[in-house]
């Protein structure tokens, strides 16, 4: 069965005007754009988004940045791996372990702002599709 993800284009990437460019680059990879949509998140949803990471020391931090400014989600869909095959795309959290070619290594700036989220499992994916899609818009 095809596998669904969910990406977001975040602040800093928008910022830089990198929407189009890094949306390119999936659809070269043979990645199908099922639904996107700009959004402002307030605090409290950039820390709904983020729950997972409430304990961590960044989480003020990381919530602060996602609520600085507009961002891109986008459902993607390519194939049975499409989870994994995005998060190869994206490269490591951290831009400075990132491989050349990945588009953190390209449009990160640091840790934090990344430029790109991808979800890290199907269930994941399916939680973090339904927080910014209705099923009508997909
Ligand atoms: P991802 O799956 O590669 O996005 O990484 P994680 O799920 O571990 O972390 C979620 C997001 O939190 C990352 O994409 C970064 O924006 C941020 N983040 C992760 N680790 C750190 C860190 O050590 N410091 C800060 N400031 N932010 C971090």
């Amino acid at each position: 069965m095809s596998q669904r993800t969910l990406i977001i284009v975040k602040p800093d990437a928008v910022k830089k005007n990198a929407i189009g460019q890094i949306l390119a680059r999936f659809e070269k990879e043979g990645l199908r754009i099922v639904a996107a949509r700009m959004v402002y998140l307030s605090k409290r949803e950039a820390e709904g988004f983020y729950q997972v990471h409430r304990e961590r020391p960044f989480f003020g931090s990381l919530t602060d940045f996602m609520s600085s400014g507009p961002c891109f989600p986008v459902v993607l869909e390519g194939g049975e791996e499409t989870i994994p095959k995005v998060r190869a795309i994206l490269g490591a959290t951290d831009p400075a372990q990132a491989d050349e070619g990945t588009l953190r290594k390209q449009f990160a700036t640091n840790i934090e702002r990344n430029a790109v989220h991808g979800s890290d499992g199907p269930e994941t994916a399916a939680t973090e599709i339904s927080y910014f899609f209705r099923g009508l818009e997909l």
